[in-house]
């Protein structure tokens, strides 16, 4: 009897600066969980083509590139277990991503959040934005469809990209036969951490001050937490206030939602803050101990080791897991090319 084939996990992460909290809560935990798994075979990438649709330095790119695969490693992921693959060492993605973007419209992709957020940040800035930016969605589709993936676990702000890529499986099929495997959706609820700031979410782009780096020591997660802004009701310690108004009250909603608060621990805070039974200090000091003891501690240990094996240990990883990656996609990527009628050999 043979056993069934594992599912295939996939999902890649920009090398566009340190990995922060919403990243690790969003999507790197939930790649531990699946590489522990022997019913799914996973393939975790540094998103490299994706980072340039954020211009900037090279020789910063370049140090991401490692430090987003030492940020695989120290979430938990282990390497002899998973694929880990540079996003650029695989040139039959861009094939993939100009195929599916002729069965797109520019309107599908104008109606984006993604891009509309990010043009109308970058507008407010006096900057135009760039057509990678806009095409991205496009490029992601290629990462998911290349390895046929069944699961794509990402954080809620990507959840639309893989529903866009879904959709593109189904055009393809529609159009050129029965070809492209449709990913499924995520088992769980996504994840959307906010940033420390008053509004919006964590992000690499949000701002040094809305983001909680994993790398960083307790001492300076604790100095960012301190000053995080919360509800402005609660102006003196006797104002009562709403966890649902304030960014370190949501944050306590996702640690509970995520299994590490203990037993009553959400209800406590709920009732310290609309009861005004304690200060917001009081509340942050309380996320930041969950996560320390939940996961933080042991991520900085686990990457403190990593990084002792020095940047050839990475280079190894990575230069396995573009040649198994690059196995996997390639056969994919030149039946969709032969589907819509390219000749792929010339003999
Ligand atoms: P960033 O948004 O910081 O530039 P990426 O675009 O590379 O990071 O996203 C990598 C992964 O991290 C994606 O799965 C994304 O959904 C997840 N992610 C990023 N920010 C958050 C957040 N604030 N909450 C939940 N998940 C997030």
């Amino acid at each position: 009897m043979t056993s069934a084939q594992p599912k295939v996990a996939l999902s890649l992460i920009r090398a566009t600066g340190r990995t922060h909290l919403g990243n690790y809560l969003g999507a790197s935990r939930s790649f531990a969980e699946l590489d522990a798994r022997d019913d799914i075979s996973c393939i975790f990438g540094v998103a490299t083509l994706h980072s340039l649709t954020t211009l900037g330095d090279p020789s910063a790119l370049k140090r991401d590139i490692r430090g987003v695969v030492v940020d695989f490693l120290a979430a938990g992921v282990d390497p002899e277990r998973s694929v880990i693959f540079d996003q650029t060492a695989i040139p039959e993605t861009l094939q993939l991503a100009w195929i599916l973007s002729c069965i797109t419209t520019a309107g599908r992709l104008e109606r984006m959040h993604h891009w509309k957020e990010k043009k109308d940040k970058l507008s407010e800035l006096g900057q135009a934005a760039n057509v990678g930016l806009f095409t991205y969605p496009i490029l992601m589709a290629a990462d998911i469809l290349g390895p046929a993936a069944d699961i794509v676990p990402v954080g809620e702000d990507q959840l639309q990209h893989v529903e866009f890529a879904r959709d593109l499986a189904l055009r393809f099929n529609h159009l050129y036969g029965d070809y492209f495997k449709v990913p499924a959706l995520l088992e769980r609820a996504a994840i959307r951490v906010p940033g420390l700031s008053a509004s919006g979410k964590m992000g690499k782009s949000e701002g040094d001050k809305a983001t909680l780096y994993l790398s960083d020591e307790y001492k300076a997660q604790w100095k960012k937490m301190k000053v995080a802004p919360t509800d402005p009701a609660r102006v003196r310690l006797q104002d009562p206030g709403s966890p649902d108004n304030c960014n370190i009250g949501k944050l306590h909603g996702v640690l509970d939602a995520m299994g590490l608060h203990e037993e009553g621990g959400l209800q406590w805070v709920r009732e310290g803050c609309t009861q005004a039974q304690f200060g917001c200090a009081t509340c942050k000091q309380k996320a930041l101990d969950v996560m320390e003891e939940g996961f933080l501690r042991e991520v900085r240990e686990r990457r403190q080791e990593v990084v002792a094996r020095g940047d050839s240990y990475i280079d190894e990883i990575l230069n396995a897991g573009n040649v198994a990656a690059r196995a996997r996609i390639q056969p994919v990527v030149e039946g969709a090319m032969q589907a819509v009628g390219l000749i792929t050999r010339w003999v």
